[in-house]
């Protein structure tokens, strides 16, 4: 049951198959760094993290925990929209995380868009080496969230499915669950 008991947890089984020392890597929305931090170790020395986030408190915190772990410095931080990702990001990347909706203990009204949020995507798949990962968090349950998803998932739905794999997992048994998708290059 391990594999399957939260979103995020399910995320990093996934990326541990996949990174290697050295890759290249973004956190689409840092927030507290939980998953920046997760990234910081796959990737290794010589590896690097992008870690995007509008909000500067939210890389305040996330700067603090992954200094506690004298891992910063593989991480390159960046107030920003994650829509100007090839702005900053000028080579490949392994795997892209994105966890959407809004910063857990902060200010619930910035949520993200699924506009910015289907811009990364695009920019990132640009950028995506072969056999990279993508993945998306989604979560319902807050104001703007069930159609934010409906739309990412409405762009994932779209792709080529010669060149990308796209996987969804849901929780039917479980409410208004967060749902969770990868797309595998
Ligand atoms: N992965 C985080 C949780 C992320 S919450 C953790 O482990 O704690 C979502 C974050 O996305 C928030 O911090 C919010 O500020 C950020 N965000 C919202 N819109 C954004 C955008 N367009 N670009 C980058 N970050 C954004």
């Amino acid at each position: 049951m391990k594999l399957l008991v939260k979103n995020t947890h399910t995320v990093f089984e996934v990326l541990k198959e996949i990174l290697k020392e050295g890759d290249k890597v973004v956190d689409a929305t840092t927030g507290n760094g939980n998953d920046t931090l997760n990234l910081a170790q796959l990737v290794g020395s010589s590896g690097r993290v992008y870690a995007f986030d509008i909000q500067e408190q939210a890389l305040q915190n996330a700067k603090e925990k992954l200094e506690l772990e004298g891992l910063e410095r593989r991480v390159q931080w960046i107030l920003d929209s994650h829509a100007n990702l090839s702005i900053y990001v000028k080579q490949k990347i392994k795997a892209m995380i994105m966890n959407l909706g809004y910063l857990p203990r902060g200010d619930e009204s910035i949520i993200t868009k699924s506009e910015s949020s289907i811009e990364c995507l695009r920019e990132a798949l640009g950028l995506l080496e072969e056999n990279g990962v993508i993945s998306v968090v989604g979560y319902v349950e807050h104001p703007g969230g069930a159609e934010e998803v409906r739309e990412v998932e409405g762009f994932l739905a779209g792709l080529d499915s010669k060149v990308y794999q796209v996987v969804k997992i849901s929780k039917p048994n479980q409410g208004k669950s967060p749902i969770s998708y990868f797309i595998f290059s």
